[in-house]
């Protein structure tokens, strides 16, 4: 069999297609989607997902206000601007750039931001909505990865999915949306990570394998089972003399030959990726519509 490759570009604008009319229908009802960037320091990796949401928001009509900060930032000072975003009525979501430098306590600041304005999904009061099942900002990621599979038709009820990696911006929050008693959820979940004895032993039985280890060639085509649906979250950069940059990105699964094994995979560009920023789109959107009264 020959895996569909499941193209996250094309489902990304589409969604975002969707959120542009989202937006100019709030246009005509007086409200502008506001979100607040902060990024501290000039990590070039920061720096550039910092730039790729902003032209994200700009191509929609969200309006982002942009806040590109010292590295020798006091905490002090970080926690004011987060109380400025708190406060401007105009901001209906705050996004810090992960990581902050160690000078910086980074729960404190993420525990500052306003949980209405919370749309990366992080702060506990979100964590522990979404952990109980009320409606709360999803993560980007995990949520991203679900939406790929309800839009390429897989059915997530009663699935076995095994999730590799248990991070909090991943593989936890991940677990916890598939395993809710809801449409995105309703799936029977394994997460394994660094001390699963037997990881082999776990994909092979699984119909999903989510791989979000930061490993390449973590998942090999011996680790799934036939028809398998695989989506690759890792995104990791290999050494290749013959790009300009001098590497190149690849997942965490040796695309080439598990493509040959699963009936659907995501290439990495261009799977995951492109739908991280549209969930950030999507939760700013939802943020803008909550505060105008537009959403019970
Ligand atoms: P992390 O390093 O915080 O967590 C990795 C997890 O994988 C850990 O829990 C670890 O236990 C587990 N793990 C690592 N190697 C393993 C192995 N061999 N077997 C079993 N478990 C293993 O990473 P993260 O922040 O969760 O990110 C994971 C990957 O996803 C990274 O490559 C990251 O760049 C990528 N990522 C992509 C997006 C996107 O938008 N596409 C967003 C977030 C993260």
């Amino acid at each position: 069999m020959t895996a569909k490759i499941i193209d996250g570009k094309q489902i990304a604008a589409d969604m975002r297609a969707k959120l542009r009319a989202d937006v100019a229908a709030l246009a005509k009802k007086g409200v502008v989607p506001g979100l607040g960037v902060i990024l501290v320091g000039d990590d070039p990796a920061s720096k550039s997902y910092v730039t790729a949401k902003q032209k994200a928001c700009e191509e929609i009509g969200i309006y982002s206000d942009d806040n590109r900060l010292s590295a020798s930032i006091s905490q002090k000072e970080l926690m004011s601007h987060i109380n400025r975003l708190n406060k401007d009525p105009r901001i209906h979501g705050i996004l810090t750039q992960l990581p902050l430098p160690d000078t910086i306590d980074e729960l404190e600041v993420l525990m500052a931001i306003d949980p209405a304005k919370d749309v990366d999904g992080f702060h506990p009061i979100n964590v522990g909505k979404m952990v109980t099942g009320q409606k709360a900002f999803l993560p980007c990621t995990p949520h991203g990865v679900v939406q790929l599979l309800i839009k390429s038709g897989v059915k997530i009820e009663g699935a076995d999915v095994v999730i590799v990696g248990r991070s909090n911006i991943v593989g936890k929050p991940l677990a916890n949306i598939l395993i809710q008693k809801s449409p995105l959820g309703n799936a029977t979940v394994t997460v394994c990570h660094t001390r699963t004895r037997n990881l082999a032993e776990h994909t092979k039985r699984a119909d999903i394998v989510i791989a979000a280890a930061g490993c390449p060639n973590t998942i090999t085509a011996d680790m799934i089972k036939d028809g398998a649906v695989v989506i690759d979250v890792g995104v990791n950069r290999v050494e290749d003399s013959t790009k300009k940059a001098g590497y190149r990105l690849v997942g965490d699964v040796d695309f080439e030959n598990v493509k040959e094994k699963a009936s659907l995979i995501t290439p990495v560009p261009g799977g995951v990726g492109p739908m991280t920023i549209t969930m950030l789109l999507y939760n700013a959107v939802e943020s803008a519509k909550h505060a105008a009264g537009l959403l019970k």
